[in-house]
C-alpha cells in the first residue's frame, strides 16, 4: 500500500483508543472540561451504564458560536498556546483531543451559550471529514455535551464493555475522585433518571470533611488524622487513617497533585513508608492527600490519561511527604502511649 494520510475520522478514532477506554473515561474528560470552564455546578446523566447516553451539563463560561466547530477538532484547545504554557499548566485539559476523540466514536452534540450571546448554539459532526453542522438551540449559560451510543462504530471496543452496573460503578469512582478535588463545585449524578449522588458545594475547609465522609465513608472520617505541612512553596494537607483504622481494601487512596488525582508510585511509596511496621498485612494505607507545589516544578505531560507526574525534585518531594505523614502520626499519639524508656 502506498503511504497516504488517514481520513480525519479514522485518525481521531485511533487517538480515541488511547484515552477513551470506557464510559467512565468520557465522563472524566467531560467533567474536567466543565471545571476548566469555571463551572460551579455539574450534572451528569447516565443511561444504561453510559453505553446509551452520557450527558454532562455545566454552568461555566460556554463556547462562542464560532468556536463550536473548532472545539470538536483535534489539537484545538483554548487552554495553552505555547511551550511555556505547557510547562506551567494550570488547567486540567490541554491536549485538545477529548471532544474530537469522543465524537469520532459516538453520536455527540455540543450545545453552549456564552454570557455575551443572546442565543445558544448546537454543533455535531457527521461523516469521515468530521465537518461540524451548526444550529440554534435553547440552553442557559454554560455547556451540555451529549454523548450517545458510545463505540457504535467501533465494535471491537464495544465488545469490551462490561455490564451496565460495572460501567456505572467506574463512572461513580471517577466522580468520587473529582468530587474530592473540587469541594466548591456542586455535582449531581443520575443513572436512568434516578439521582444516585449529590455532592453539595462546600466553601470552608471545616466543611470539607463532610464531603470526604460522603465519598469515603464515615468509618474513615470518624478516626481520621488531619495533616497540614508546609515547606517553602510546597504544601501537603488532607487526611490519613491511623494504622489500626485503615481499610482492608486499597479503595480509599486519593492523592492529588495541584488538583489532579494521581496514581503515582513515588507518592504511594512515601505514604506507605510513613506507616512503617504499624500497618498489618491485611490493611492498606488509607488517605486523602493534597500536594501543592509550583506548577513549573512538576511535569503532567507524561501520560495521555495524566495519571502520572514527574517531579523535578523527586527525592525531596518523596521525603517531604514521608516526613509530613510521619509527623502527623506522631503528633496524634496519645500521651500515655509515649512510655518512658530507661
Ligand atoms: P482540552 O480540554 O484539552 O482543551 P477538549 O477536546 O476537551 O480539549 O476541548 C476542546 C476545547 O473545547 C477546550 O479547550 C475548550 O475551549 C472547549 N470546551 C470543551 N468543553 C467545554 C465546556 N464544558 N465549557 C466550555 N468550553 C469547553
Ligand atoms: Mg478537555
Amino acid at each position: 500500500m502506498p503511504i497516504q494520510l488517514l481520513p480525519i475520522s479514522l485518525a481521531n478514532q485511533i487517538a480515541a483508543g488511547e484515552v477513551i477506554e470506557r464510559p467512565a473515561s468520557v465522563v472524566k474528560e467531560l467533567v474536567e472540561n466543565c471545571l476548566d470552564a469555571g463551572a460551579s455546578q455539574v450534572t451528569i446523566d447516565i443511561e444504561q451504564g453510559g453505553r446509551r447516553r452520557i450527558r454532562v451539563r455545566d454552568n461555566g463560561n460556554g463556547i462562542p458560536r464560532d468556536e463550536l466547530a473548532l472545539a470538536l477538532s483535534r489539537h484545538a484547545t483554548s487552554k495553552i498556546s505555547s511551550l511555556s504554557d505547557l510547562e506551567a499548566i494550570q488547567s486540567l485539559g490541554f491536549r485538545g483531543e477529548a471532544l474530537a476523540s469522543i465524537s469520532s466514536v459516538s453520536r455527540l452534540t455540543l450545545t453552549s451559550k456564552t454570557p455575551e450571546q443572546e442565543q445558544a448554539w448546537q454543533a455535531w459532526v457527521e461523516g469521515r471529514d468530521m465537518q461540524a453542522e451548526l444550529a440554534p438551540a435553547s440552553h442557559p449559560q454554560g455547556t451540555t455535551v451529549d454523548v450517545q451510543d458510545l463505540f457504535f462504530n467501533t465494535p471491537a471496543r464495544r465488545k469490551f464493555l462490561r455490564t451496565d452496573k460495572t460501567e456505572f460503578s467506574h463512572i461513580d469512582e471517577v466522580l468520587r475522585r473529582i468530587a474530592l478535588a473540587r469541594f466548591d463545585v456542586r455535582f449531581q449524578l443520575l443513572h436512568n433518571d434516578k439521582i444516585v449522588r449529590q455532592y453539595a458545594a462546600v466553601q470552608t475547609p471545616e466543611q470539607y470533611i463532610k464531603r470526604v465522609g460522603q465519598v469515603c465513608g464515615g468509618s474513615f472520617t470518624d478516626q481520621v488524622i488531619s495533616i497540614d505541612e508546609q515547606s517553602g512553596p510546597v504544601r501537603l494537607w488532607g487526611w490519613v487513617a491511623p494504622a489500626h483504622a485503615c481499610r482492608h481494601q486499597a479503595d480509599v487512596q486519593y492523592f492529588y497533585v495541584n488538583g489532579r488525582m494521581m496514581r503515582d508510585r513515588l507518592l504511594g511509596h512515601a505514604v506507605r513508608q510513613a506507616y512503617g511496621d504499624s500497618l498489618g498485612e491485611d490493611r492498606a494505607p488509607t488517605f486523602v492527600l493534597y500536594l501543592e507545589l509550583p506548577a513549573q516544578d512538576v511535569d503532567v505531560n507524561v501520560h495521555p490519561a495524566k495519571h502520572e507526574v514527574r517531579f523535578h525534585q523527586a527525592r525531596q518531594i518523596h521525603d517531604f511527604v514521608l516526613a509530613s505523614v510521619r509527623q502527623a502520626f506522631t503528633a496524634q499519639q496519645p500521651q500515655s502511649a509515649a512510655e518512658p524508656t530507661n
